[in-house]
């Protein structure tokens, strides 16, 4: 591990670079890291060397001979990858070249001549951040409930006093009510989505939940006017605000 908490030895980045002094200090800095890198020099040949080998990162020099450009080998990329990080290199520095870098699907840009101390910084922090070290947090998406706001990324619950996290498995619960708002979900879909058991099985596990819910979320837990009790049939989720 490097001091960025990265296995260095799993990290492959491809480099496609054609100004060769460039790809050699960059290389030579990335190996001092511990990265293996694959070096091409046109956007042909990186598309050969991404059939090759399972790359962790790209480096991508958005003016190259030939006739793909580094924006096609970006794109190219993102079809087949939707979560390599890329990082986007270019003599250019017009803020219309930064909005095609990213709109392509760049996810840094570094604009020539650089610092190299940064290029490491950038590409660490990427690294920290992709999908291949750790699996990505969904994106943050704020649900509004009542005085309540959820963020449906980590479980966090605003309220107008007070902060508080739901466990895991009460924000799946939270989430497949708010998915399934105004319809009435069975004992059995419930156990079966969120704990994945039989629908036969007997629990009050269910039961606990809803009740924590209430909770967290009703003004009045035994005059719910969020999670309703539909006798016989199982539980609904009304949001009206
Ligand atoms: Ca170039």
């Amino acid at each position: 591990m490097n001091q960025n908490g990265v296995k260095q030895n799993d990290v492959c980045i491809l480099l496609v670079e054609d100004e060769q002094h460039i790809a050699q200090g960059l290389i030579f800095n990335l190996q001092q890291e511990g990265y293996s890198v694959i070096h091409a020099v046109t956007g042909e040949e990186a598309l050969q060397f991404l059939e090759q080998y399972p790359f962790t990162l790209a480096i991508l020099d958005r003016m190259l001979p030939g006739k793909l450009d580094g924006l096609a080998v970006c794109r190219h990329i993102r079809q087949n990858n939707p979560q390599m990080p890329i990082l986007m290199l270019t003599a250019m520095n017009r803020e219309q070249d930064r909005i095609d870098g990213l709109a392509d699907g760049a996810d840094d840009y570094l604009a020539k001549p650089f610092s190299l101390d940064e290029l490491l910084l950038r590409i660490n922090g990427m690294l920290r951040r992709s999908a291949w070290y750790r699996p990505s947090p969904p994106p943050t998406q704020h649900y509004a409930l009542d005085s309540h706001t959820i963020n449906l990324a980590n479980g966090e619950v605003t309220g107008v006093n007070d902060k508080q996290v739901l466990t895991e498995l009460e924000l799946k619960m939270l989430r497949l009510f708010i998915d399934h708002e105004g319809e009435v979900l069975s004992r059995a879909f419930l156990l079966k989505s969120i704990w994945g058991i039989a629908p036969d099985t007997e629990t009050r596990t269910l039961d606990n939940f809803i009740v924590r819910l209430r909770k967290y979320f009703e003004q009045s837990p035994s005059r719910p006017q969020f999670f309703i009790t539909v006798r016989g049939q199982g539980y609904r989720f009304n949001n009206p605000t």
